[in-house]
């Protein structure tokens, strides 16, 4: 029988252009056009209903439930108007992927279309089946999904989907969502004190972020062909194509048509549904791509990543592709991440970190910038835990990516500013408004015009006007990241506020108060600061020196996610109890044990009924081709040899698979998850992934290509 990847390749020969139509020619035209967004709201409401659920909205306060009524009648009219049958409370368990349960709007006994705001308002899915870490056999707790009206109603494939948040009765999250939001809430309020330092006018500040989506495309046909990517999103095993990146000529290069079909197609859906994608580009690896969008408040932009990799996941299958989310589909390429951009903006339209033209509004930014620093060296640890997954741990350090030793680029023009600041010495006062020069203050909006020092290799810069965290994980539920950064920026202008208060009672002026802590911080942070190389191997040495944290694999990284430290934090800024912070990091640790598990069992699958198979019958080939040489008198040397190496291979393939077996039957018995989830990185995947995976590379260069039978690396990179 002919191999699957054969007849794969002949159905990839055969594809053709998709064309696609978008609604109309102008983007504006169907822009939002399934998302029951604020102006939506405002048409379809009264006007007194409407300011209730803008003021709830904004306020993040309860919604009552005759409010709740009137807007479940007029979403529930709306969808109907739509073709829409069913709705379903949309929610982000921590399995990672979005959950949703759909109901009728049908009521049989009515004879008619109904959707009451209770129905609206809260839920109670089974909550059984979804992760919880234990709380549920703990405190039996049954969950409940609940309404978050800051993040738009949406219809997707013909049904009405409501973003929820999923508690258990305890009150214990039970997924992305709830800490985020709380977090969120903790950063306005720490920010909101800070701002008015400076502006009374200001009472409320918005976090923001713009993600940037990295993703591979590969055929259909071929992917169907390799059970490791069906099975674990990523290639156990597969030689590097003699062409990788080296050329450099995929970046920005011009995208090839078939993916730009398959690009023009998921944005319609992604407009119409609101989500605002600006960008679509080639990345440096071939047949990488990313999309990002217009920035816009963390709650709805964590939403709209989760719900775009659904609808690009969706839409591949109708262009006969499947999209990779995995951080490392293929190795000996670059992996894909997922750029967090930051900022805070007031309910004044002031970014924080906006440098200004301004002496006195540099200060302002000075503090956020500089407490932002102060927070990611205070709390760095936590930082590592909210990007640790078993697919990031193939990127993290594996010099193409931020390495796992988090570190902050501000570039060459705040470094002086920050040094000089430091430096100082004693303020004059006399001064007055010289005193923002002497500080350098007044000099900052320069480094709008610095583009040049970009730092791709750091994993925490400063871009200008924003922070992007870039560690993140392609395939990442962004919550936890911004949680995380939120949280600790939270908790650090709070401690920001406090000092400045304490030295303004104790008689000292404002502007020298604020001067006086932001010094102490840049002190203190500095060694969290670098404008190196961060794929270099002096930066490792270095950040040792520093006493920076290196910690590369998720099972030790996920120990900050539950130090003493982060458990404090949580608690203070009301983010999740205790139980609920420990569940989590439970969960976490399963997860990874899942992963690697799948992984190690495809490996030597795949290893003894595939490639030895496959090597085996080429080596009989290369046998009776020896035998017949010796026959003719013909030296056979040289093919004694390759019989020898793939002898070699086998063995190795064989010995390896079944030591990895035993292993793991070993490391399955173990009680205590965290310890299970150590021994699988350091004794399965430590100890033979790499091992196994160079033996059957070594055969797929050395074996008959009509035999291999998995599509190769360079069938899989190169579409049209
Ligand atoms: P890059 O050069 O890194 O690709 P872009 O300017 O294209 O940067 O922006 C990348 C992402 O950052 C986009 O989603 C963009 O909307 C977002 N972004 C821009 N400014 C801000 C900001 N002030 N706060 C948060 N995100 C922002
Ligand atoms: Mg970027």
């Amino acid at each position: 029988m002919a191999h699957l990847r054969f007849s794969a390749l002949n159905l990839v020969q055969s594809r053709n252009k998709m064309e696609v139509e978008a609604p109309s020619k102008k983007i504006s035209e169907y822009f939002g056009e399934m998302a029951y967004t604020k102006a939506q709201m405002q048409a379809t409401l009264s006007p007194d209903v409407f300011r209730k659920v803008a003021y709830a909205i904004d306020n993040r306060k309860k919604i009552d439930i005759g409010t709740a009524d009137a807007v479940a009648s007029a979403v529930k009219n709306w969808a109907l108007e739509r073709g829409v049958t069913h709705y379903t409370h949309w929610f982000q368990p921590l399995t990672g992927a979005t959950a949703e349960k759909h109901d009728s709007f049908f009521d049989p006994d009515k004879g008619i279309e109904n959707l009451k705001g209770e129905a609206l308002v809260q839920q109670e899915p089974d909550a059984s089946s979804f992760p919880n870490g234990g709380i549920r056999s703990t405190f039996e707790a049954r969950g409940y999904t609940a309404w978050d009206p800051s993040s738009p109603i949406f219809i997707y494939s013909k049904t009405l989907c409501v973003p929820t948040i999923f508690v258990a009765y305890t009150g214990e999250a039970l997924d992305y969502k709830a800490p985020l939001l709380k977090a969120l809430e903790a950063v306005d309020k720490a920010a909101v004190k800070v701002c008015k330092l400076f502006d009374r006018n200001v009472s409320k500040v918005n976090a923001s972020l713009g993600w940037e989506q990295e993703y591979f495309v590969v055929d259909e046909a071929l992917y169907n062909a390799r059970p490791d990517l069906v099975m674990s999103g990523r290639t156990v095993y597969g030689h590097n194509s003699a062409r990788g990146q080296q050329l450099d000529d995929h970046y920005f290069g011009a995208i090839p048509t078939r993916i730009y079909d398959y690009m023009k197609d998921f944005e319609i859906e992604a407009h119409k549904l609101g989500i605002p994608l600006m960008t679509r580009h080639n990345e440096v690896a071939p047949g990488q791509y990313e999309v990002a969008p217009m920035f816009g408040p963390v709650n709805t932009a964590t939403d709209q990543n989760q719900l775009l990799k659904d609808v690009m996941d969706r839409v591949a299958k109708v262009h006969k592709l499947r999209v990779l989310f995995h951080e490392k589909p293929f190795a000996a390429l670059n992996g894909s991440g997922k750029h967090n951009n930051w900022s805070l903006v007031t309910n004044t339209g002031v970014n924080l970190y906006q440098p200004s033209s301004s002496a006195r509004e540099n200060l302002q930014f000075l503090t956020f910038f500089v407490t932002t620093i102060k927070a990611v060296h205070k709390y760095a640890d936590m930082l590592r835990a909210s990007i640790a997954s078993a697919g990031n741990d193939f990127r993290l350090g594996a010099n193409e990516a931020p390495p796992a030793i988090i570190s902050v680029f501000i570039g060459s023009t705040l470094t002086k500013i920050l040094d000089k600041l430091e430096k100082s010495g004693d303020i004059d006062i006399e001064k007055g408004e010289n005193l923002y020069m002497k500080l350098g203050i007044d000099q900052i909006p320069e480094i709008i015009l610095d583009n040049t020092d970009r730092n791709r290799t750091s994993p925490f810069a400063f871009t200008g006007n924003k922070f992007e965290f870039r560690a993140v994980g392609s395939d990442a539920n962004v919550s936890d990241p911004m949680m995380v950064l939120n949280l600790i920026v939270a908790e650090q202008l709070t401690d920001f506020y406090n000092k400045v208060s304490k030295l303004i009672n104790e008689g000292e002026e404002k502007r020298i108060a604020i001067i006086k802590v932001l010094r102490q911080y840049i002190t203190e942070s500095g060694s969290i600061r670098f404008e190196g190389d961060g794929y270099s191997e002096e930066w490792v040495v270095e950040a040792e020196k520093r006493g920076l944290s290196n910690v590369k694999d998720t099972p030790r990284a996920l120990d900050f996610s539950v130090s003493e430290e982060a458990l404090g934090l949580y608690d203070k800024h009301k983010v999740m109890s205790k139980v609920g912070a420990v569940a989590r990091h439970e969960i976490k640790l399963e997860n990874y044990i899942m992963k690697v598990q799948i992984e190690s069992r495809l490996m030597a699958d795949l290893g003894l009924n595939m490639i030895i198979p496959t090597a085996i019958k080429y080596q009989s080939k290369l046998i009776e081709n020896a035998k017949g040489l010796k026959d003719l008198g013909i030296d056979a040397t040289e093919i004694k040899t390759t019989i020898e190496k793939i002898s070699t291979h086998i063995n190795n393939v064989r010995r390896l698979s079944y030591e990895m077996i035993e292993e793991r039957k070993r490391v399955n018995k173990i009680e205590d998850t965290r310890e299970m989830a150590i021994e699988y990185c350091d004794n399965v995947k430590g100890k033979y992934f790499d091992e196994l995976r160079y033996a059957v590379d070594k055969l797929e260069f050395l074996v008959d290509d009509e035999d291999w039978p998995l599509p190769k690396y360079r069938e899989m990179l190169f579409i049209r």
